[in-house]
């Protein structure tokens, strides 16, 4: 191939300098709608696949700007990672998810019996003194630690091992369960399973969905259950959308299911009517 023509370098350097203005109006938009409380949380179950019931909620971010314009975690989290926004997100978010588990507590008079899973970025665990912050979520809303579930996923362990295992056992001190996101599809060194307190993997929903059709995925989700198990964790699959699949990952021995099978990521009133219908059945 020949040097590229003055036309095709000019296109290039356009679409760089449009994805590059893009983000940065979107980053701009972001830090605004943290300090203007645009943000909210959904809530999706994650259930016992063995009897279907309710244990956790994971808190998801969402956002709707003044627009009305709904924007994806898919696109606003890397966004907010690259900017370091994740870390007044993050904060926000752990506050959020605890004042909403209070409320669900005080509308069931006494506690809801669940816990809720917050993710934590590899980049807010990097640049936050994130064990405070879980510590001051559950001072200031009455919780223990233990109605916590907090997702990590494999690349803030890449990052720096050591300093990660402290935060780790930080964290555990304080209650929480610890959760690995997305297994699977990150680091492949397995070595850091056996010495970090991890008490539930994830199985990233890339391997669970289609596993019913495809042998490859099934091996895969196989030998992930057979490590945790040999391991002593807990198992959640995501990407849980048909009965069948329930019914399969259950009989694997896998713990937990989520996904849209059971519900999709709701509003809070919505997920505490789920919660109240639940416990009156
Ligand atoms: P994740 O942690 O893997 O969260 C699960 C995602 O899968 C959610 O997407 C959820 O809506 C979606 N999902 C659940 N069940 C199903 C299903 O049965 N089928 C399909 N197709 N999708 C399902 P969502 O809410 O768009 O979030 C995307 C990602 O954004 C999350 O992936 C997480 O990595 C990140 N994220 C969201 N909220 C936060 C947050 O507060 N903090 C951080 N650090 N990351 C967040
Ligand atoms: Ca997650
Ligand atoms: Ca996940
Ligand atoms: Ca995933």
């Amino acid at each position: 191939k020949g040097a590229k023509t003055g036309r095709q370098v000019e296109s290039y350097q356009t679409q760089a300098f449009t994805l590059a203005r893009e983000r940065f109006a979107m980053e701009t938009a972001l830090r605004r709608a943290i300090d203007d409380r645009q943000l909210r949380l959904a809530f999706q179950p994650i259930c016992d696949l063995a009897t279907g019931a309710i244990v956790s909620f994971e808190a998801l971010a969402r956002w709707r700007d003044p627009q009305g314009v709904e924007h994806q975690p898919s696109d606003f989290i890397p966004v907010a990672e690259e900017s370091g926004l994740i870390v007044p997100l993050g904060r926000w978010a752990m506050d959020e998810a605890a004042r909403t588990l209070r409320w669900w507590d005080e509308e069931c008079g006494g506690n809801c019996g669940m816990r809720v899973a917050v993710n934590l970025s590899a980049i807010q665990l990097q640049r936050d003194d994130i064990t405070p912050v879980v510590e001051a979520a559950l001072i200031r809303h009455a919780l223990s630690g233990d109605r916590f579930v907090l997702e990590l996923t494999e690349s803030a362990i890449v990052t720096d091992p050591d300093r990660i295992a402290g935060i780790m056992h930080g964290l555990k001190a304080l209650g929480t369960t610890l959760a690995m996101d997305d297994f699977g599809t990150g680091y492949s060194n397995l070595a850091y399973l056996q010495k970090l307190p991890i008490d539930i993997l994830k199985i990233d929903r890339s391997f669970v969905s289609g596993m019913l059709a495809d042998r490859d995925k099934i091996a895969i989700v196989r030998a992930v259950l057979s490590l945790a198990q040999a391991l002593g964790m807990r198992t959640t699959a995501e990407g849980v959308e048909s009965n069948e699949l329930a019914q399969t990952l259950a009989a694997l021995g896998c713990t937990f299911g989520q996904g849209y099978l059971y519900a999709r990521p709701l509003e809070a009133s919505d997920a505490l009517r789920m919660i109240v219908a639940a416990r009156t059945a």
